[in-house]
């Protein structure tokens, strides 16, 4: 089926290229986020992601800046030019955060809240929703309906890995979906290899995969000091690992006559 295209600030996703959304779990710093932002930025990442509110499974784990970060994300954006994606964790925090942010992430633990999807469906921002981690193609598909039926059909779907008998990755990433969505669906669909693998190594040659069965784009967690993160810098690539991933990328797209999305 032809992939509409959704447009995160003037970033275009779904059409003829390929983006790469970048940047660090949770924002921890003004210098920790600006420099991440920067750097990718200037390797080639078309949307900046970082976590201003955190959904932790350990309420005594870092729960994100909040409001602390908002001037961070402002200064991002104006600074460089670039859109920028956050993950909303309660409806309660939409009105603040939709004059922040050029797009909303809904998590893998929230695909399931119907409440937050039907508040997100009363708003203009585009959404990136996140396979729950033990929600089914069908499932994921059906919590989409929620933001269509609210009047928001700027969606694009992010494949983050689900929960299986397998544990010697954090999740297990389902290179079927990317496939599924592309072909049943007319949205947009990116891979998140930092989640769906939990391992630094492993997120360069899933990107690869990724973008080999059609995905629009990938977003991955990087860190300036990936052993000081505040969250998941088991799995953050550094500002190497990044650049060496963006050469890789683009040999891998011009396979398929691709070119990166650029801002
Ligand atoms: C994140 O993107 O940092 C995140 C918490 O992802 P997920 O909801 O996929 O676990
Ligand atoms: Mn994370």
């Amino acid at each position: 089926m032809k992939t509409k295209t959704v447009k995160i600030g003037s970033t275009l996703i779904g059409g003829s290229h390929f983006a790469v959304f970048a940047g660090p779990c949770s924002i921890e710093s003004e210098k920790q986020a600006f420099e991440t932002a920067e750097f990718v930025k200037s390797k080639g990442a078309c949307v900046i992601r970082g976590g201003v509110y955190k959904l932790r499974t350990s309420p005594n784990s870092f729960q994100g800046l909040g409001e602390k970060a908002f001037s961070i994300v402002k200064k991002i954006r104006s600074e460089l030019n670039i859109p920028f994606v956050t993950e909303v964790t309660d409806p309660r925090q939409i009105p603040d955060l939709a004059g922040v942010v050029d797009a909303f992430q809904v998590g893998s633990r929230n695909m399931h809240n119907y409440e937050l999807l039907k508040e997100l469906g009363q708003t203009k921002t585009p959404i990136i929703l996140k396979r729950g981690f033990c929600a089914t193609v069908e499932e994921w598909l059906k919590a989409a309906d929620y933001l269509v039926q609210g009047g928001n059909e700027d969606i694009i779907f992010c494949e983050r890995g689900i929960r299986s008998f397998e544990t010697v990755t954090r999740n297990t990433f389902d290179i079927n979906a990317i496939v599924y969505i592309k072909q049943r669906t007319e949205f947009p669909i990116i891979a998140d290899p930092s989640h769906g693998t939990g391992i630094s190594d492993f997120v360069t040659p899933v990107t690869l995969a990724a973008a080999s069965a059609g995905a629009d784009g990938v977003m991955v967690e990087v860190h300036p000091e990936p052993n000081k993160a505040l969250s998941d810098g088991f799995q953050a690539l550094d500002f190497e690992n990044f650049d060496q991933m963006m050469t890789q990328l683009k040999n891998v797209l011009s396979v398929f006559n691709k070119k990166l999305e650029s801002v």
